[in-house]
């Protein structure tokens, strides 16, 4: 026994104890006749990527009390069996730690198809087929809605035009909601009483008659007069949430980060957790619960009255940073840019001012100002921000703070970022801050971006590699947000169309665009395993294939590291387990 290097480890986190125990090395029973513990799973026969600190491939794993007991050889491992234990025979495939996605909002995305479904449209011609079918099914005057509508993932890469939405739906309010913008016909504008005299700055005006184009920004949502939704009852949105966690499961998901909610939000988790359905676990953002406009003081006193800290919870749901929003989106022509937006974004976002860079909800003093009291009041913080002037205000922001209170052991980020210069990424190095982003943007939205901004603008879109060597830990995840299947969805989910896409540097178009930006597989899977657990303090007890770590992995259906290339964006999870528990299975 005195062989057996055990070390039983408490980890006291916030008032939750975690009990855990590490055992050194991998050769757990050399030199020893019987174990002391035997293993409820064995999986043997495979290759098993254990994304430890020196990417060691071993043949099996054992899984005991929904800890992984050991990893090793065939031999060593099924040393563990006993007649109550369940062999897993791999016979050659690939095991990874579970997926831990970076950036979802599975609450909306439950939501957003349970009373129809939306299409998937890839051309204009697509959306006006499915608006006359709208026209069709629902009374005149009935709104139709497309709650995630990004024009510019379109074969065209355009808006229709208000005119062109008038012929097809002249007695129906239209609205394509495109998150940061969108489009609406004469109808929605009438029903909205959205006119030439009404001035709005969210409201574009077409140049030769002075009429509204149908082309709106965000801050003009509130005037449309849409009705509500029936919102579903609380049994079902815990059944439709429960349910999207299995989609999850289905890719290999096993843990998530939310990117922002409310506290309502957490405890759906938490309700799915008591009742024994929760399948993921959960490290989820919260707003902030001040107005961002407002004075140090007041958010120091909001912070203080929040019964709420970064880390609070367990390994199942726990509270994730602060979250704030900088700027608009890519997709829509929003976001907060180094240098004007310019020419390239006239004829796609209707853009016409030469000097526009976007929109900044928050400014440098605003930002410290929050970042100030969050790390006053143990947060993690981090900011949706989708353009490089959004990131360089951010950054300063972070200096500021970081001069009077160091932030680099607190984990901080940037969401999205998407466009890194060297001295930003410079700046992330020296301040731990690390990058959160979603490579199915990149899968997308680079050739749109690629046309509108050009050659040189390009470059600093998605440098993984670049941020990797700068010494940035990046984050993989997809901020899917709506729709339910994991390659159609918006964002879509799919883990292995994301590695796909940051190994080759390949769009959904067929480009390639910044080869040299391109990372190895290895580098894919850290993305999307141990560098997200590492995002919310948990790299100790999730990550990768290690004794005493949680017993959250994936069986693969082809070896992530040795596939043809094209292959990786069709790999399937044959076998999702969470907590030692197989919560999915093709096998
Ligand atoms: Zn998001």
């Amino acid at each position: 026994m005195k062989k057996f290097q055990l070390y039983f480890l408490r980890i006291v986190n916030n008032g939750f104890l975690i009990q855990f125990f590490s055992i050194t090395g991998f050769l757990l029973f050399s030199g020893c006749n019987a174990p002391d513990k035997y293993a409820d799973i064995i999986l043997f026969n495979g290759k098993i990527i254990t994304v430890d600190n020196n990417f060691s491939i071993q043949e099996a794993v054992a899984v005991k009390d929904g800890r992984i007991l050991a990893v090793g050889k065939n031999e060593e491992i099924t040393k563990l069996l006993t007649s109550s234990t369940r062999e897993i025979n791999l016979e050659g495939k690939t095991v990874i730690p579970g997926i831990n996605e970076g950036h979802v909002h599975p609450i909306p995305a439950s939501r957003s198809e349970y009373e129809y479904s939306i299409p998937d449209i890839s051309s204009i011609e697509e959306l006006f087929n499915w608006i006359s079918s709208e026209v069709i099914r629902k009374d005149t005057g009935e709104w139709i809605v497309h709650p995630k509508f990004f024009a510019t993932r379109m074969i065209e890469m355009r808006q229709p035009t208000k005119y062109e939405l008038d012929s097809v739906a002249p007695n129906n309010p239209v609205f394509l909601n495109g998150s940061y913008a969108g489009m609406i016909n004469s109808k929605a504008m009438q029903v909205s009483e959205i006119n030439a005299e009404l001035e709005h700055p969210g409201i574009f005006i077409e140049k030769n008659n002075g009429k509204p184009t149908g082309f709106i920004q965000r801050s003009a949502f509130d005037l449309l007069a849409i009705p509500e939704r029936n919102e579903p009852s609380e049994a079902q949105k815990l059944k439709l949430l429960k349910e999207m966690l299995q989609l999850y499961n289905e890719v290999g998901i096993t843990s998530i980060c939310v990117g922002a909610g409310r506290i309502e939000d957490i405890q759906l988790f938490d309700k799915l957790m008591v009742t024994g359905d929760l399948t993921i676990r959960v490290f989820h953002n919260l707003y902030l619960p001040f107005d961002p406009h407002t004075t140090l003081n007041e958010m120091r006193a909001s912070l203080s009255k929040f019964e709420y800290t970064t880390g609070k919870g367990d390994e199942w749901v726990k509270v994730g940073a602060l979250k704030t929003k900088i700027d608009g989106g890519v997709l829509t022509g929003t976001a907060y840019l180094r240098e004007p937006w310019g020419e390239g974004a006239r004829e796609i976002y209707g853009i016409t001012d030469p000097d526009y860079r976007g929109v900044l909800n928050l400014n440098k003093e605003e930002l410290i100002r929050i970042i100030t009291a969050a790390n006053e009041f143990g947060w993690k913080f981090t900011a949706h921000v989708t353009g490089g002037g959004g990131v360089d205000v951010l950054l300063s922001a972070m200096e500021e703070v970081n001069k009077e209170s160091p932030i680099d052991k607190k984990r901080f980020s940037i969401i999205h970022g998407n466009f890194y210069t060297p001295e930003s990424m410079d700046k992330m190095a020296k301040m731990g801050v690390y990058a959160d982003m979603q490579p199915a943007w990149f899968l997308k939205d680079a050739d749109l971006l690629n046309l509108v901004l050009g050659e040189q603008r390009i470059n600093t879109f998605h440098p993984y590699k670049s941020l990797m060597e700068a010494g940035v830990i990046v984050n993989g995840g997809s901020d899917h947000m709506v729709k339910l299947d994991s390659y159609t969805s918006i964002n879509p989910y799919n883990p292995f169309a994301a590695m796909w896409s940051v190994v080759t540097r390949k769009t959904e178009r067929g480009s390639v665009i910044t080869p040299d930006e391109a990372i190895s597989r290895e580098q894919a899977l850290k993305m999307f395993t141990i560098n997200n657990a590492y995002a919310s303090f948990e790299e100790d007890i999730k990550g990768s294939l290690e004794p005493g770590k949680l017993a959250d992995l994936v069986v693969l259906s082809e070896d992530i590291l040795s596939c043809p290339e094209a292959s990786i964006k069709g790999i399937k999870a044959m076998l999702t387990m969470v907590d030692g528990k197989v919560v999915y299975e093709e096998f």
